[in-house]
């Protein structure tokens, strides 16, 4: 599925290729702080097949207990997250963060990782008063 996207200013659009269907909210605690919120949602990019419209993407490298490099792009200007991707593994999960897609209405999750560290109120938000706006 081609899709393109766009950080909060403007500042970084994009055009990718997604598989819908890899779809997956992460619980990690890394994602939920780089996120500033509860967890993270990404879709997987396919064959690598970002591109970057405009702007110039800022880069932090995590590296992970594993000493596996991962890749956070986001906007040098706004600070969304854009995508995080092990550069120095063409094959590893390239995951592009669902809530910068357009077309994001019609990427639903269809997997949750790191529930061990999910927020326990995350699975059931119901009894939360809710408003419209
Ligand atoms: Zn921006
Ligand atoms: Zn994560």
């Amino acid at each position: 599925m081609n899709v393109d996207g766009t950080c909060l200013c403007g500042h970084i659009t994009y055009e990718a290729e997604v598989d819908p269907d890899a779809t997956i909210i992460c619980h990690c605690t890394d994602c939920q702080t780089n996120s500033g919120t509860a967890f993270g949602v990404v879709v997987g990019v396919v064959d690598n097949n970002f591109r970057l419209l405009t702007g110039t993407l800022k880069t932090y490298i995590k590296i992970a207990d594993s000493g596996r490099r991962r890749t956070l792009a986001f906007c040098p200007e706004c600070g969304t997250r854009i995508y995080a991707r092990t550069e120095d593994d063409p094959s590893a999960f390239f995951g592009l963060r669902a809530g910068t897609v357009r077309q994001r209405n019609r990427l639903t999750p269809t997997m949750q990782a790191w529930t061990a560290s999910a927020r326990d109120w995350v699975f059931d938000l119901s009894g939360i008063p809710g408003r419209r706006s």
